[in-house]
């Protein structure tokens, strides 16, 4: 560990409020700082991209079915999206809340989760949401490079390596992860405004959803979520 202070056991919030949801665009820092909220309050980390992948990689049931709609190029369905997430909450780790990353992704998604803590008696559902200015979006993801020798990640824009294309560290060429090409990154911002945003307003419509300014460093937004959380 590099140090974290000991987490503080859930704020008293999680007594109403037993699930988390982070939401925001990519390139908003969502893996980031659901790391930072999980440390602090001692709650799990839940993020569905993980767990698919690690299914898949360890050819699980579950994996293969995942495998087989990802390798025709279609979205994994919510069905088997939701069974994902319905297994992972029953695990006595998530007792005392949880927090969810990429998840849920459509308002289908929200509703079940919804209905999922109501039929165990589980608290409520908690959006928060992380606005960045698309502007700025674009160049977090088209700007990042990376580092195929120590994993270090750079920023064309944000923080340039002293020498263009070369690592600070150990002089190795920098990369550029696929997922990041213009093209890309146009087709995730959009699938986030089609199907993400409307999770948004669901939230905000049944007065489930607090909201911070995802501009600054990533420092300043953990604060603000910090404080967001506390208020509750
Ligand atoms: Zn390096």
């Amino acid at each position: 560990m590099d140090g974290a202070p000991l987490p503080e056991g859930p704020p008293r919030a999680f007594a109403r409020v037993h699930a988390l949801v982070l939401l925001g665009p990519p390139g908003a820092g969502k893996g980031t700082q659901s790391r930072q909220i999980s440390r602090k309050f001692g709650i799990p980390e839940i993020s569905t991209g993980v767990i698919l992948r690690q299914a898949v990689r360890e050819k699980s049931p579950l994996g293969l079915r995942a495998q087989v709609v990802m390798d025709a190029g279609h979205l994994v369905p919510d069905e088997l999206v939701c069974s994902i997430v319905e297994d992972r909450i029953s695990k006595p780790d998530c007792d005392r809340g949880f927090i969810l990353d990429g998840f849920p992704r459509n308002t289908a998604q929200a509703r079940f989760l919804d209905a999922l803590l109501r039929r165990r008696k589980l608290g409520s559902a908690l959006a928060v949401s992380v606005n960045v200015a698309s502007d700025s979006l674009r160049k977090r993801l088209s700007g990042r490079q990376t580092c195929p020798q120590c994993g270090t990640i750079y920023n064309v824009y944000l923080h340039p390596s002293q020498k263009e294309g070369i690592c600070d560290r150990d002089g190795a060429a920098l990369t550029q992860r696929r997922d990041d090409s213009e093209e890309s990154i146009r087709s995730r911002l959009s699938e986030f405004e089609s199907l993400t945003r409307p999770v948004i307003e669901y939230y905000r419509q049944a007065d489930l959803l607090r909201e911070v300014d995802g501009n600054g460093s990533p420092e300043a937004v953990t604060t603000q979520l910090f404080s967001v959380l506390k208020d509750l």
